[in-house]
């Protein structure tokens, strides 16, 4: 039998950093530096490993996940059987969603990264690297969309998120816990997710903003936001949804003037929809036009936002699509 064929690429992150001149670490590697490390990889799969990009990941933008996506499209229709993606931590958790909006595909997609640098004792790179290619390549990993795989877990990139700036077990799925587990060099998987909407744009996107509410805040932010040039608004409410009530009739307004998502500043649960009636409440802010985000997190609702709006989307499908999440 075949051993099945992945694509592998490289934008940057940790996985790829060494020290440099100027102190600190900083991205050197490529996607082939990577696999050569890892030569059990060679008995899961056949690699045609790339390097997109050297960057570290806070400076990825929609537009280099756009260009990944293409990519990996490319490689499906020419007969790949799976793709992995390796980047920076720290974005990991918008990266893998916006891929999974963008990937309309059953082959398996798999992004990873490491804690640790490349030269650093116990670097954990060549074992997520390892781990990521054994569920790329796995029939078990087909219509799953895209997933996240660190420290042996198999993540679903909607629950996903980065919980630790330091520990190699930082990436939890606070509603749900790990899809799954790479155990003796095979992907076990316990639970799957229901398929989300998928978009095929090609950027550039929308700007849309996203706030966290405070304790006292009042309102000036969201106020100065309409002459910023903004298409839509996520507010990372207290709670289960919800603003001080001074400010509902302001976030309200500008609800009449653009999309504004509600998501939730605490780490699990869905926004709520039905419970608390008072001012600046989950009730009297959906009843003044905002959209709940259900159970995406503020950051990836901002994603489903901007695809949305630049398929042309209008507030009623800009429901519809988070509906999907809740
Ligand atoms: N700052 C790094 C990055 O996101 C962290 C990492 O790679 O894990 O690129």
């Amino acid at each position: 039998m075949p051993l099945p064929r992945l694509l592998v690429l490289s934008l940057g992150g940790t996985i790829t950093m060494t020290a440099g001149g100027a102190g600190g670490i900083a991205p050197t590697l490529g996607a082939d530096d990577l696999i050569d490390a890892v030569p059990a990889i060679a008995a899961v799969a056949e690699i045609d490993a790339h390097s997109l990009f050297r960057l570290p990941s806070p400076s990825l933008g929609l537009e280099h996940v756009n260009e990944v996506a293409r990519e990996i499209r490319l490689a499906f229709a020419s007969g790949y059987d799976g793709a992995v993606v390796i980047q920076g931590t720290d974005t990991i958790e918008e990266t893998a969603f916006a891929l999974d909006l963008l990937i309309d595909d059953e082959c398996p997609v798999v992004v990873t990264g490491a804690m640790r640098g490349a030269e650093a004792p116990g670097a954990d790179g060549p074992a997520n690297l390892l781990a990521s290619v054994i569920v790329a390549a796995s029939a078990a990993a087909r219509g799953l969309g895209t997933l996240v795989v660190l420290n042996d877990e198999i993540h679903a990139a909607r629950f996903v998120r980065k919980t630790h700036t330091a520990l190699a077990s930082t990436f939890a799925s606070p509603d749900l816990g790990p899809l799954g587990m790479v155990i003796e060099r095979r992907a076990r998987f316990l639970a799957r997710v229901p398929g989300g909407p998928k978009f095929q744009v090609e950027g550039p996107a929308p700007a849309v903003a996203l706030l966290k509410m405070t304790m006292g805040d009042d309102g000036r932010m969201i106020r100065a936001l309409r002459q910023l040039g903004y298409w839509g608004l996520v507010l990372e409410g207290m709670g289960a949804g919800h603003v001080p009530g001074e400010i509902a009739g302001l976030v309200g307004e500008v609800a009449s003037h653009m999309p504004v998502v509600l998501a939730s500043r605490t780490l699990g649960g869905p926004v709520f929809t039905r419970t608390y009636g008072y001012a600046g409440s989950e009730i009297d802010l959906i009843g003044r036009g905002l959209i709940p985000a259900g159970f995406l997190q503020a950051t990836k609702a901002r994603l489903l936002l901007a695809l949305c709006l630049e398929a042309g989307y209008g507030r009623e499908a800009i429901d519809r699509t988070f509906a999907a999440y809740r």
